[in-house]
């Protein structure tokens, strides 16, 4: 039997949550996703956190950062920007982190996401150097999205320790970061401060492909700047994450999991 203090998240939740445009809605009140990703070296990553926010049901997405030509490319919906974050406009979510690289540069860039006073979600390079104090000090909610190595690093301790106790891990990066943290893996768990751990019931060993976190992060993105939770946007991002890649033929990658989203989607509107 599963443990008491562990939920599963099933289809009918995910359906009572997806949000549904009102007739009077504008893309606005839909929700607008910020995404300040990608680098020189990984421009792709910024394409696949914009596609998963797309995805995701955004009303508008904003790219900030190097890679707006490959974001443009394919996803000519894009608005970019070329000043710093603050400057985008207006967002109702920021996601921050995938391929943006290491260093200085990256750090501030961070830094000054964080600083905002909307949901930020933070993933991959974004995770690197992550002020704790900074973000226990946020007056809006943050959303941590490590893997088992990310997660050990923003703990102090290595990886096989997060690995042979993920809810332990989950639920000690949610008290300490003052977050919601989902740890990814072949379960991903969803913790924050109150109620019982979500394990997510979706999914397939073939999402453990390059940029298929990428796609995840703008998902959740995207359902936090429409509204949800920063939990329950965790939990649906999961969800339709996993059924978004046991849906897509096989062997599917990160492009064509953003890609199976509208089919699961309408299997469950
Ligand atoms: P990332 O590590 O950021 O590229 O994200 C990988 C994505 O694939 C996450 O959503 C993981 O939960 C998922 N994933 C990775 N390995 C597995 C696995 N063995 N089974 C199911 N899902 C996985
Ligand atoms: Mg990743």
């Amino acid at each position: 039997p599963p443990e008491p203090d562990v939920a599963a998240f099933d289809d009918a939740d995910v359906a009572a949550l997806l949000p549904r445009p009102a007739t009077e809605t504008d893309k606005y009140r839909r929700g607008v996703v910020g995404v300040v990703a990608g680098s020189e070296r990984y421009p792709g990553a910024a394409v696949l956190a914009v596609g998963g926010a797309l995805r995701g049901g955004a009303g508008a997405v904003r790219y900030v950062g190097p890679a707006a030509d490959a974001v443009i490319s394919r996803y000519p919906e894009t608005l970019v920007s070329a000043g710093p974050p603050h400057r985008a406009g207006r967002v109702q979510a920021w996601v921050v982190g995938p391929g943006l690289g290491t260093g200085p540069g990256p750090e501030r860039t961070v830094a000054e996401v964080l600083d905002s006073d909307v949901p930020v979600l933070v993933d991959a390079d974004g995770l690197a150097r992550l002020d704790i104090e900074q973000v226990r000090a946020r007056s809006a909610p943050t959303v941590l999205t490590p893997h088992a190595g990310e997660a050990a690093r923003l703990l102090g301790r290595d990886r096989a320790s997060v690995e042979a106790g993920r809810l332990a891990a989950v639920r000690e990066l949610a008290e300490r970061y003052g977050a919601t943290a989902l740890l990814k893996g072949s379960t991903t768990l969803v913790a924050d401060a109150t109620g019982p751990v979500v394990a997510n019931t979706t999914g397939t060993p073939w999402l453990a492909t390059a940029g298929s976190g990428d796609v995840l992060s703008g998902l959740i993105g995207a359902l936090v700047a429409a509204g949800l939770r920063p939990r329950e946007a965790a939990a649906t991002g999961a969800h339709l994450h996993g059924r978004a890649g046991q849906e897509a033929p096989p062997p599917p990658m990160a492009s064509t999991i953003a890609e199976a989203l509208p089919r699961v989607w309408s299997g469950l509107l």
